[in-house]
């Protein structure tokens, strides 16, 4: 986890300080060179910073719902990864589950904004760029949503999870239920990682676009890193191109994954 060490301080507000780890920097330049959805690369500048700009108020979610219940929170720190805000409410579950769901909390109240936003904003856009812009801070906002909320620890589902065991089963089992989910969860999102490269060998990327980012935001994320234009559907349409071609393969008897 990224500290505050090392990092440079943007601001402090309702005495929370927010920093930046140098390594945001790096891969903010990389990020923002690839990402060419835009007619201009100032565009994908302000995507970058405006997706930091909601990590920051989904931190802030944490950090403000940890104080309301009397405890301490004074840090957020940024990373490539997303956020860190260092909370530590008393040790009641109640505080405790205030404090974590206050996070997704946020993302769930930008949702409507940022619908509407897009809605009033469609017949009067200065350009395709802006539409574009909100059309991803959409998309972005749900995606951290929907990944925070997966009951694996230390995520905040998993954290979730364990506040509400902590009422009926006390703190210590509540950790240790929550842990064994947790192995669970990530030993099947590793076997479904697994799969998911014998299936990119096997079939080509477009069998996996379209299973994988039709249903299931959270992979998104993972899928844009190796397909730069997953966004504006290029790569789906190559993706099929590539799987038709190796169903043709496979029908005139070839091996399709030569
Ligand atoms: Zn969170």
């Amino acid at each position: 986890m990224p500290r505050a060490q090392g990092a440079i301080r943007l601001f402090t507000i309702f005495g929370i300080s927010v920093f930046v780890h140098w390594s945001w920097f790096l891969v903010a330049l990389y990020e923002v060179d690839r990402t060419k959805q835009y007619s201009s690369v100032w565009w994908s500048v302000l995507e970058y910073v405006a997706i930091f700009a909601i990590v920051t108020l989904h931190e802030f979610g944490h950090a403000l719902a940890c104080r309301q219940v009397g405890g301490v929170a004074n840090q957020i720190v940024l990373w490539p990864l997303g956020g860190v805000a260092y909370v530590s409410p008393p040790p009641r579950p109640g505080a405790t589950l205030w404090s974590i769901v206050a996070g997704p909390l946020v993302n769930l109240a930008l949702i409507p904004v940022l619908l509407v936003t897009l809605f009033l904003s469609r017949p009067i856009s200065p350009s395709p760029n802006f539409t574009l812009f909100i059309q991803q801070l959409n998309l972005i906002n749900v995606i951290l949503l929907v990944f925070n909320i997966i009951p694996i620890y230390p995520l905040d589902g998993g954290k979730i999870l364990r506040s509400v065991l902590w009422f009926f089963v006390g703190r210590a089992q509540s950790l240790m239920a929550t842990t064994i989910v947790g192995f669970v969860g990530v030993a099947g999102m590793a076997a479904r990682i697994v799969d998911d490269v014998q299936a990119f060998r096997r079939e080509g990327l477009g069998q996996l676009l379209d299973d994988e980012v039709v249903h299931s935001p959270c992979h998104q994320g993972r899928l844009k890193h190796f397909a730069p234009g997953w966004k504006d559907g290029r790569s789906n349409e190559c993706g099929r191109q590539r799987h038709s071609l190796s169903l043709s393969r496979l029908e005139r008897g070839c091996d399709a994954s030569a």
